[in-house]
């Protein structure tokens, strides 16, 4: 895939941009590590500290055109993109003020005179998707560079100006060029990146067919690598859960970022009969009222997908799952207009059998299930391959905290869909990767916690007494 950027909202390719040369990436390469070796890990945490918050300010008082850039890119609706942008912005800032912390020496009492040091790693490749341009960036960028770390980043072919955005407002906060490389690379440039001894670890947001093949290169290299993929997150509802909050919080869940985020709400469980045929006519009605349009638009409900072939995958995805016995309640077609835009769509009856049952679906697509019980609930949660996130809705606070500790995942919220914010670990277990990121649990992913154990002059090896 060549690197361009194609308006989800007219299908139009804006602007291309050419693979990075061999020699290119050679060069980069280069450059970050003797940059890591000679200055960065090198520099006082408070100068690090100073670069990453400039660059939080740079992307505040540019969050405009950030966020328009976003939106010709992957089609998200305006406000989500300023959204983004502030939350990509809050997380640079989260780890500017947090990081001294982290990165304090901690003496270990039980052993006199042994410290654990908080060292960095050096030079780390990143390989990013699109559906969230600056967020995914920030996540990285924000603690790695804080650490000491230097990065080579791959983002997703689909957004190369945000990448190329985002790379410039650290080049103007301070950060020189060799710190953070943006490249326009393949997947074998990516691999021979990995397979240099200079890399010490690669992380990868994406697909798992992604994952796998990064992961396991950086495996073969004996090198530490962390994974982000996909989801199909459960949102439980409960017989007790209040239904207009609720169902207003499902709507969000699913159709955040035109649904195509890891940890949307992609399958609603519903515990009654009743209360379940409620909900399903109360989502598909929400659901069909959404307005497709221009996500420049602040009336849009409704945006593109981000590509051609989404669209066009989502409602192949749809008509199996037809075909193999579910009900189309409400959407299940591509919009007749210019762009990449899918229906709304809602589909239930979907039994073990059916491939929907353990896919994602990655866009406006909601599943419904309707269940007896509990126990049936969180059958229906865990049967899947993925373990990202997951929500449980109840007024019973006791017992949606005891069902959330039962979801199969990284995360499980009570009365709120998953989300993220810069002090809450981000990650997920199963086929949705491991390893977390954000927060103090993400931060020390790729750090050397370096043992230093100094003893008293004269002391004798181990098993020989001082006297004897
Ligand atoms: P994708 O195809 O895996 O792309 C993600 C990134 O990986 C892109 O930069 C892509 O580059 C690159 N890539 C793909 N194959 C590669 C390979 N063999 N070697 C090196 N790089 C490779 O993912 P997607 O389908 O666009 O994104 C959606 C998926 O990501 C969903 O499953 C979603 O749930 C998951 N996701 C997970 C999280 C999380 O935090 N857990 C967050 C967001 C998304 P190209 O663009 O050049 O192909």
């Amino acid at each position: 895939m060549t690197y361009a950027t194609t308006n989800p909202a007219t299908g139009e390719v804006e602007a291309r941009f050419d693979f990075i040369t061999d020699t290119a990436i050679a060069s980069a390469l280069d450059e970050a590590h003797d940059f890591y070796e000679r200055d960065w890990r090198e520099r006082p945490f408070a100068e690090r500290a100073k670069i990453i918050s400039a660059a939080a300010s740079i992307m505040r008082a540019e969050s405009d055109r950030l966020a328009e850039l976003i939106v010709r890119e992957m089609g998200k609706l305006l406000p989500q993109a300023k959204g983004e942008v502030e939350l990509s912005a809050n997380i640079l800032d989260y780890f500017a003020q947090h990081a001294a912390d982290y990165l304090k020496p901690r003496p270990l009492p039980e052993s006199p005179g042994a410290t654990a040091y908080p060292l960095p790693l050096g030079v780390l490749v990143a390989v990013e998707p699109w559906n969230f341009p600056y967020y995914q960036l920030a996540r990285v960028a924000g603690p790695q560079l804080i650490v000491g770390n230097v990065l080579i980043v791959k983002h997703a072919s689909n957004v190369p100006q945000c990448a190329a955005a985002f790379e410039d407002v650290l080049r103007r906060a301070g950060l020189p060029a060799a710190g953070y490389r943006n490249v326009y690379a393949t997947a074998d440039q990516v691999g021979g990146l990995i397979d240099d001894p200079r890399v010490r670890g690669v992380t990868l947001t994406g697909s798992e067919g992604a994952g796998s093949a990064v992961a396991s290169r950086a495996g073969h290299n004996l090198k530490k690598s962390v994974l982000e993929l996909g989801g199909s997150d459960p949102l439980i509802v409960l017989e007790d859960a209040p239904f207009e909050p609720t169902l207003e919080n499902v709507i969000w869940g699913r159709m955040n970022n035109t649904g195509q985020s890891c940890v949307a709400s992609k399958r609603l469980i519903v515990v009654g009969k009743d209360r379940g045929k409620q909900f399903l006519d109360g989502v598909a009605e929400k659901m069909a009222a959404l307005k497709a349009g221009d996500p420049m638009d602040p009336h849009t409900t409704l945006g593109p997908v981000s590509s051609e072939s989404a669209v066009l995958g989502l409602v192949k995805q749809v008509e199996a799952a037809e075909a193999a016995g579910a009900t189309v309640v409400t959407g299940g077609k591509r919009i007749d207009r210019p762009g990449f835009y899918m229906e709304a769509t809602v589909v239930t009856d979907i039994e073990e059998k059916n491939p929907l049952y353990l896919q994602e679906a990655f866009g406006p697509v909601l599943s419904v299930y309707v269940v007896e019980n509990e126990a049936e609930a969180l059958k229906v949660a865990n049967a899947i391959p993925f373990g990202l996130g997951g929500s449980v809705f109840t007024s019973d606070l006791e017992r949606g905290e005891r069902i959330a500790r039962q979801i199969e995942s990284g995360m499980a919220f009570v009365n709120h869909p998953t989300w993220t914010a810069p002090e809450l670990p981000f990650g997920g277990v199963k086929n949705s990767g491991y390893g977390r990121e954000l927060s103090q649990y993400g931060f020390g992913e790729f750090v050397n916690m370096k043992l230093v154990a100094v003893s008293p002059v004269g002391s004798p090896p181990p098993g020989v007494s001082a006297a004897g």
